[in-house]
C-alpha cells in the first residue's frame, strides 16, 4: 500500500453539492483501491446545510474538523432559503470566506479546459477552439483591491468620495508566484503575468519581483501580459496561454471569463492554497439551485476537484492523472450530462457519468 495518509474533510454543502459529492467519493473509493492507498474521509456541515442544523454557516465542529485535515473536499454553498438572511451570515460570505481567511489560502488556481469533443459549448466561434484548450488562472486571493487600506467612502463637498486600495508587498507577490512557477512546470512551462504595468505602481513591483524569481526556474518561460489585452485574447485565442498568473481583481475576472470560454461551469474545478500541504477544494460552479435533487447535475467539476487535491495535498500525480484520463475518456466516447449535451444528443444523470467514471478508474482504463 502506498504511503499516502491523511484525512479529508468532506463539506458537501447545498443544492447539487451533495449530489456531485456522493458521486465523487465513488470515484474516490475506486482511485484508492486502484492505486492502493487510504484516506479518511470525514463528512461535516456547511453553508445553508449548517445554518438549517447548526444555526451556522460554518459550525464549530465543521471548523475543527477542517482544522486536523489535510484538505477539504468542499461542494458549494447557498441557495433561495437562506438568501433573505442579513449578508453577513449567507452562506458564502459567513463560510468560504472565513475558511480563506483562517487558512490563509492565498492562492487559487482555476484551470479551464475545454475538450475538444466539447468545441460546441463553447461560445467562441468553432475554429477558435476546435483543438480545446487548457489555461491555468492562478489568482491571488488575500491581497490587492480587495483588502488593502485605506478602504472607506468619506463625506466630500457636496458628495462622497470612496477609496479602494492595491497595495502588495514582496512576499505576498514571491509565495503565489511560486505556486504558479510549480504548476507550469507540470504543464507546458509557460506562465504569463497578467498586469497594468503602464499605469500601476503595483504592477511594476510584480513585475520585478516575478522576474527575479523566474531566475530560480531557468525551464519556465515568462512573458507579460496587459490586463485589457488578456481579456482580449483570452476570447480570440486561448490556447496560446499555459499559466496566468494574477493579482487579486485581475484573477477573479479573467478566470471567470476563462471558465465562460470554455463552456460549462460543471466542468471546472478548482483549489485554493495556503502554506504547505493543506488546500481546499471546490468546483469553480455554485450550488445550482435550478436543477438540484434532480440528479441530472454535471459532477465532473467536483471529480475534477479531487484530482486536484490528491496531487496537491497529498503528491499523487499518478492518481490525479488516473482521474483525469477517465474524464477524458468518457468525454471522447460522448457520454454527457445535460448541460454538455448537444440538441438531440443522449443525456445521463450525474450516478451514470460517475459510475463509469469510476469504472474506468478502477480498471487501469483511466491510468496515463
Ligand atoms: P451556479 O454556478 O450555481 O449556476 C449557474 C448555472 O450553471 C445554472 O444554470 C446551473 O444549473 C449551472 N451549473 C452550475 N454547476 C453545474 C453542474 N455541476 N452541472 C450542471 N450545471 C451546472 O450560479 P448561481 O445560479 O449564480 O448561484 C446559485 C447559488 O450558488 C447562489 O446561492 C450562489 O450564492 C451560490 N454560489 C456558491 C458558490 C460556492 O459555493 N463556492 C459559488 C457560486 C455561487
Amino acid at each position: 500500500m502506498a504511503d499516502v495518509k491523511g484525512r479529508v474533510a468532506v463539506l458537501s454543502g447545498d443544492g447539487i453539492g451533495p449530489e456531485v459529492m456522493e458521486a465523487t467519493l465513488q470515484v474516490a473509493e475506486a482511485v484508492e483501491n486502484s492505486h492502493g492507498f487510504k484516506l479518511e474521509w470525514k463528512k461535516g456541515l456547511v453553508g445553508g446545510a449548517g445554518i438549517d442544523a447548526k444555526g451556522k454557516a460554518l459550525p464549530e465542529e465543521t471548523l475543527e474538523l477542517c482544522k486536523s485535515s489535510t484538505a477539504v473536499l468542499f461542494g458549494s454553498v447557498g441557495g433561495p432559503k437562506w438568501e433573505s438572511l442579513p449578508p453577513n451570515e449567507q452562506p458564502e460570505r459567513a463560510a468560504l470566506l472565513p475558511l480563506r481567511k483562517i487558512f490563509g489560502l492565498y492562492a487559487n488556481l482555476r484551470p479551464a479546459v475545454l475538450y475538444p469533443e466539447l468545441a460546441g459549448c463553447s461560445p467562441l466561434r468553432p475554429e477558435r477552439v476546435a483543438g480545446g484548450f487548457d489555461v491555468l488562472v492562478v489568482r491571488e486571493l488575500t491581497g490587492g483591491l480587495y483588502f488593502g487600506q485605506p478602504k472607506e467612502t468619506v463625506k466630500k463637498g457636496a458628495g462622497e468620495r470612496a477609496v479602494d486600495t492595491m497595495a502588495y508587498e514582496t512576499h505576498e507577490i514571491e509565495r503565489v508566484t511560486e505556486v504558479a512557477f510549480r504548476a507550469a512546470a507540470g504543464r507546458k512551462k509557460k506562465v504569463t503575468l497578467v498586469d497594468k504595468a503602464n499605469v500601476l505602481e503595483s504592477s511594476l513591483l510584480w513585475r520585478k519581483t516575478v522576474k527575479a524569481l523566474a531566475a530560480r526556474h531557468p525551464g519556465i518561460a515568462l512573458d507579460f501580459i496587459y490586463v485589457d489585452n488578456a481579456a482580449m485574447q483570452l476570447v480570440r485565442d486561448p490556447g496560446r496561454f499555459d499559466v496566468l498568473l494574477c493579482e487579486n481583481l485581475f484573477g477573479d475576472i479573467l478566470s471567470d471569463e476563462a471558465a465562460a470560454v470554455a463552456g460549462s461551469l460543471g466542468m471546472l474545478p478548482s483549489a485554493s492554497l495556503g502554506q504547505g500541504t493543506f488546500g481546499l477544494y471546490e468546483p469553480a460552479g455554485g450550488s445550482a439551485p435550478d436543477i438540484a435533487g434532480k440528479g441530472i447535475a454535471n459532477p465532473i467539476a467536483q471529480i475534477l476537484s479531487l484530482a486536484l487535491m490528491l496531487e496537491m495535498s497529498f503528491g499523487q500525480p499518478t492518481a490525479a492523472g488516473a482521474i483525469r484520463s477517465a474524464v477524458a475518456g468518457v468525454i471522447r466516447d460522448g457520454w454527457r450530462t445535460a448541460d454538455i449535451a448537444a440538441p438531440g444528443e443522449k443525456s445521463r444523470s450525474t450516478r451514470e457519468i460517475a459510475g463509469e467514471i469510476a469504472r474506468r478508474v478502477a480498471s487501469g482504463s483511466g491510468k496515463r
